[in-house]
């Protein structure tokens, strides 16, 4: 029997042939963006753009109905227009967003630490010079395993800040 492959490979299907959501979140939800990520869910935010353009509204909206993510806004206008491409986010608080996202059914509690919270960027295993390279990472490198982004060459781990976020979200560990 083969055994399991120990880290996400980057290789894995484009989200679209999955049955996961994928979002796109306007300026008001960047702790939500970075949450949604952190649990694995493809999330594009309105952060990303440039500031400033008056159509902005409308560039989301054409985002989720092109790319077929969920838009979410704490914007009530807005949701409006999208009708239902739109979830209206009712609360700033973070916890409370990503419960109202669970009781649609549209994500589920886990932590997987597969892409990076601050660009998106689907992560990969990362290589022995690049955790020596970190001085961020922790001295006791034990039982951890890590991960990196391309992108932003960011270092992750599934330590204790992943453990700690995996308890926020789920209240138990439910790692897959
Ligand atoms: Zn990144």
């Amino acid at each position: 029997m083969l055994p399991e492959p120990s880290a996400e490979s980057g290789h894995k299907p484009k989200p679209e042939s999955e049955a996961e959501p994928t979002f796109v979140t306007d300026r008001m939800l960047g702790t939500l963006t970075r949450y949604l990520r952190f649990m694995g869910y493809d999330t594009v935010s309105a952060n990303g753009l440039l500031p400033g353009n008056a159509k902005e509204d409308t560039l989301l909206l054409e985002m989720a109905a092109q790319e077929h993510r969920i838009l979410l806004t704490r914007d009530h206008e807005l949701a409006r227009r999208g009708k239902d491409h739109v979830i209206l986010i009712s609360s700033d608080d973070v916890m409370v967003q990503v419960q109202q996202l669970i009781d649609r059914g549209l994500v589920r509690r886990q932590c997987r630490m597969s892409r990076c919270s601050l660009c998106n960027t689907v992560l990969r295993a990362a290589t022995g010079a690049e955790i020596a390279g970190a001085e961020y990472a922790p001295e006791e490198k034990t039982g951890l395993t890590f991960f990196w982004c391309d992108e932003c060459s960011k270092l992750y781990w599934n330590g204790s800040h992943g453990r700690m976020l995996s308890e926020r979200i789920g209240g138990r560990r439910d790692l897959s």
